[in-house]
């Protein structure tokens, strides 16, 4: 894959979308998967830059998810951002203490998304931006 390939790793359909959306807006290649067992499948194949995890998925949750993917030698280096919910507080903690180096509030703020994936990312659109 390319450079700053990113897999979303989220059942919900609608956010799905809006992140598919934004991402081609960054020109970002993107991967998809709608549950942790095919994300942490896809993340050994494809070995992406960074991996979008919604914390609340079926089966097995998105923080038990990190912490496998976090703690797995071929994988660790790979940053994870939380994809959150707004409701439910206490999630970023244990976001963090999962192991995700950030974490994304849902619902998703379209202004500061792409900001914030691409602290962990080289992304060419912003390069102008840099001193
Ligand atoms: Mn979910």
């Amino acid at each position: 894959m390319g450079n700053n390939t990113i897999l979303v790793i989220e059942d919900n359909e609608l956010n799905m979308k809006l992140v598919r959306g934004l991402l081609s807006l960054g020109n970002y290649p993107m991967l998809e998967a709608t549950d942790a067992e095919a994300g942490i499948q896809m993340a050994h194949k494809h070995h992406p830059n960074l991996i979008l995890m919604d914390i609340q998925l079926p089966g097995m949750d998105g923080l038990e998810a990190t912490k496998i993917i976090s703690t797995d030698v071929d994988l660790k280096d790979i940053p994870i951002i939380a994809l959150t919910s707004y409701a439910m507080q206490g999630d970023e903690e244990k976001a963090k203490l999962a192991g995700c180096s950030d974490y994304i509030t849902k619902p998703i703020d379209t202004r500061n998304f792409l900001e914030i994936i691409g602290k962990f990312l080289k992304n060419d659109l912003k390069s102008d931006d840099r001193p």
